[in-house]
């Protein structure tokens, strides 16, 4: 048996294509969303994720704005700057593109982002309306594995789910996102006992870890739905070997580039598995797609238009 594969990048083309409708619509009303993405010095990886954002604006048609604080900037000179882009009436959403350098205060920045422009879903008030099932703004990546579920038709209510992972960025908020959806849902970290036992109960298995494969086929209920976060670089050829000897595609592309990206689960776990995500081109791509709709919602609800829920149609 293989497991299905849960294409990430056709679900976030789906919500792009529904986001880009709704721009549309608020635009010919004379609103028009828009993002102000901060990116403070150069951080390379960072870059690279700010103009993949910058040019997903471009393509929905939101507004888009990037500044660019030198890599020596204080906390006080990037609070003023929040301040003003939190005045600033044509911006809905503020992204604080993370990490910050060192000597940045991170925490204190992030509570500075008004709540209601803060499209990242970071800011405690915005946590709070999570948990307490209010309006607000949800973590992107996070809501994107909850877009997955629901598109792929993916029962939830009244499952088992396990979350590994309780990060505030993608553990706890999916985590919370699943219990709000009726599943039965437990968190676990570095420090649970009988992890592959735990996991085997899931029904929902969700891996935020940040370590390449560590999900084997000893985790997972045969025929559960596993939703892969993790985002690893491997560069060894031995580690490459150990993963995916005989698949030729990746070999090549190890080949052509010295890297391949893996997830959190192992590549053999597509044999017990009943669905999967695969990296790349599964949660990935949603983490944009959210950004995207969490721009909207957040100029909706600002500017007293209705949200319309995505998938809920
Ligand atoms: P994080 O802040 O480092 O959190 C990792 C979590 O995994 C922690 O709760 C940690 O437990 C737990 N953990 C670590 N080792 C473990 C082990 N051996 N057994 C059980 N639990 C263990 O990471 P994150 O920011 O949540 O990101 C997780 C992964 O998702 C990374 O690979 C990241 O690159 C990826 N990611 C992807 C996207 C996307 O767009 N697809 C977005 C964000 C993140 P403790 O709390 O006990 O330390």
């Amino acid at each position: 048996m293989s497991a299905l594969v849960l294409d990430g990048i056709k679900i976030a083309q789906e919500i792009r294509s529904e986001v880009a409708a709704e721009v549309k619509s608020l635009s010919a009303a004379g609103v028009r969303p828009g993002l102000a993405v901060v990116l403070v010095g150069h951080n390379p990886a960072s870059e690279i994720y700010v103009r993949g954002k910058v040019k997903a604006c471009e393509e929905v048609g939101v507004y888009s704005e990037k500044l660019t604080p030198s890599e020596s900037t204080s906390t006080g000179e990037l609070l003023a700057l929040i301040e003003e882009l939190n005045h600033r009436e044509e911006i809905d959403g503020i992204l604080v593109q993370l990490p910050l350098p060192a000597q940045i205060d991170s925490k204190q920045v992030l509570l500075a982002v008004d709540p209601a422009k803060d499209v990242d879903g970071f800011h405690p008030m915005n946590v709070g309306f999570l948990s307490t099932q209010r309006p607000g703004l949800v973590p992107c990546t996070p809501g994107g594995v909850m877009e997955i579920l629901k598109r792929s038709g993916t029962p939830v209510a009244g499952r088992e789910a396990v979350v590994v992972g309780r990060s505030d960025i993608v553990g706890k908020p999916a985590a919370m996102l699943l219990t709000n959806a009726n599943a039965t849902v437990t968190i676990c970290h570095s420090k649970t006992h009988d992890l592959p036992g735990v996991c085997r109960r899931a029904d929902i298995l969700v891996a935020a870890i940040g370590r390449a494969g560590m999900i084997t086929c000893d985790f997972v209920k045969p025929g559960a739905t596993v939703i892969d976060v993790g985002m690893n670089t491997i560069t060894d050829p031995a580690e490459f070997q150990r993963f995916f000897a005989g698949n030729a595609k990746r070999e090549e592309t190890f080949r052509k580039k010295g890297s391949t990206l893996i997830g959190d689960v192992h590549p053999e776990v597509a044999e017990v598995a009943g669905a999967l995500t695969p990296v790349p081109g599964g949660v990935g791509p949603l983490t944009i797609a959210m950004l995207m709709y969490n721009t909207v919602k957040a100029c909706k609800m600002r500017r007293g238009r209705g949200v319309v829920e995505l998938s809920r149609a």
